[in-house]
């Protein structure tokens, strides 16, 4: 999608180190990291936020889910991790192509601020 910052990194058009990249996603380090791992999980496809899942492209959360246990495997993170969706303004989110952060490394606090 025209100037989404997430489709421009997924492009290449903003140069980014991806951690994982497989036909349906890219994982790349947060720069603003919330915890000592924070990887964000994007699909390629534009999808704006999780308000926007519908039948056709639902199955991409199953993927990113997968995509989160192998890497959580792969990186270590035996004690656990946080997988985390902001949806829209009152969620949080900054950014308007849907994304999953993961998140470890310290223990995680609840509620969520
Ligand atoms: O859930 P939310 O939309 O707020 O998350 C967006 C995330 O994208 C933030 O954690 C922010 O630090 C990250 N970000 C990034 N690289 C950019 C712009 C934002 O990692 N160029």
């Amino acid at each position: 999608m025209n100037n989404c910052l997430f489709c421009k990194i997924v492009s290449g058009e903003i140069p980014s180190k991806f951690v994982y990249e497989d036909e349906k996603v890219v994982v790349f380090e947060d720069i603003h990291p919330q915890a000592p791992v924070h990887l964000l999980i994007v699909p390629k496809i534009h999808i704006a936020s999780a308000d926007d899942i519908d039948e056709e492209n639902a199955q991409i959360i199953g993927h990113i889910f997968l995509v989160a246990k192998k890497l959580a495997k792969d990186i270590g993170l035996k004690k656990g991790y946080r997988i985390v969706n902001n949806c829209k303004e009152l969620g949080g989110q900054s950014v308007d192509h849907i994304h999953f952060h993961l998140l470890s490394g310290r223990q995680m606090l609840w509620p969520a601020g």
